[in-house]
């Protein structure tokens, strides 16, 4: 690749692994849609495709162009992202081993450890990773394999200091994963603060546009890289031609449009924190956000989700079905506003558990419209 990687963010998502065709000049390299390639002699690869589960050149040029963007020397893309966390627990963890978890993160992620991972051995515990006593204290009770935080977090979007769980990670010689998919690395880029792993739900923010399932993990590490390079060949949880490629185009407004999703965040969360049927507002810009320090200082933005509480389960129930804009859906990070109601939709499989989302909880993903039909939505919502 002839890219210069001391270029900023933005050039690096546009044309990182994005090479005009080499045959043509198309501008837009070609979704290869083949799953084999000719052999010139057996074994006679060219440019080491021979398969399109082991290899396929759409995929590759999402990847460097993933690696581009958080800054990492690997990088892997998988159907979905619970594909690529499975990938990354199976390459990292033994039976016996510990997985350290965050108490608010994706709800999915608490399920894959405790009902897939758990009966082949692998342990949990979960803490609240925002506060670092809490974590000093359950990384000397007993060490973890791997500390797994989501900054900032769903849907309470507390604020972990990246740079300070490394170093607690570190010092217990466990490995520190990331999950980067709410602040994306347009906002936040965790290998530089010393995560050893990222990963993406590709889903939301990357892809950008609600029409793409798909995961990806960044890192450093040579031999761990090599780890989930099998796996992915070998179990083959891989994105088609077709995904990577949506992903790929998504991820060249990604500057741009995480620029919109922080202003219409902050207008929203301005407004609700104003509203007297609001009982607290989440949003890492506020003020009164006790992570807004911390969030100033290793992010870029504040990206487009905003979490509120209202007097009740019941109104915040009503609220959610009331939005006329935001669509009533799961999933986040399109450039299009939803709402959703975690207690029952997202975070329907951790009820009960201590990843549990408070009944009065609702979460908005803030998309890319004009602000003040954003604004006049939530208003009549709230009136109802
Ligand atoms: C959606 C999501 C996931 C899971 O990704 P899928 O693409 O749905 O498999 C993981 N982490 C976070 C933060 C998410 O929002």
């Amino acid at each position: 690749m002839t890219l210069d990687s001391a270029r900023g963010f933005a050039s690096l998502a546009v044309h990182a692994g994005q090479d005009p065709d080499a045959a043509t000049g198309a501008v837009i390299p070609p979704v290869h849609f083949s799953t084999t390639y000719a052999q010139d002699g057996i074994g006679g690869l060219r440019q080491g495709y021979e398969y399109g589960r082991s290899g396929n050149p759409t995929r590759t040029a999402l990847q460097l162009q993933l690696a581009a963007i958080e800054g990492g020397a690997h990088a892997f893309s998988f159907a979905s992202g619970l594909a690529a966390e499975d990938t990354l627990l199976r390459a990292a963890l033994e039976p016996g081993d510990e997985v350290l978890l965050g108490d608010d993160v994706y709800g999915g992620t608490h399920r894959l450890l405790s009902r897939v991972l758990g009966p082949w051995g692998v342990r949990l515990r979960v803490v609240d990773m925002s506060d670092p006593d809490a974590v000093r204290a359950a990384v000397a009770a007993r060490p973890p394999r791997l500390l797994w935080v989501e900054t900032p977090s769903n849907p309470l979007l507390r604020i972990t200091d990246i740079s300070g769980l490394a170093r607690i990670g570190h010092d217990a010689g466990a490995l520190v994963v990331v999950d980067n998919t709410f602040a994306t690395p347009a906002l936040q880029q965790p290998l530089s603060l010393g995560a050893d792993v990222v990963v993406h739900s590709t889903t939301k923010y990357l892809g950008g546009h609600s029409d793409v399932v798909g995961g990806a993990l960044v890192l450093n590490d040579d031999a761990l890289a090599e780890r989930i390079a099998f796996l992915q060949y070998a179990v083959g949880a891989v994105s088609g031609p077709l995904d990577a490629w949506l992903t790929t185009r998504g991820i060249k407004t990604l500057a741009v449009r995480m620029q919109r999703h922080s202003e219409n965040g902050a207008a929203i969360a301005a407004f609700l924190e104003g509203n007297e049927r609001v009982a607290r507002v989440y949003y890492p810009g506020l003020e009164s956000h006790p992570g807004r320090e911390l969030a100033a200082r290793q992010m870029s933005g504040f990206g487009g989700i905003v979490s509120v509480a209202l007097e009740s389960g019941e109104a915040a129930r009503r609220f959610a079905e009331s939005t006329r804009l935001f669509t009533l859906a799961e999933s986040l990070g399109g450039v299009e506003s939803l709402v959703n109601y975690p207690d029952a939709m997202t975070h329907a499989s951790v009820r009960g558990t201590e990843a549990a989302v408070p009944v009065e909880i609702v979460r908005l993903s803030v998309g890319i419209e004009d602000a003040a039909d954003l604004l006049a939505d939530i208003e009549q919502a709230l009136a109802r």
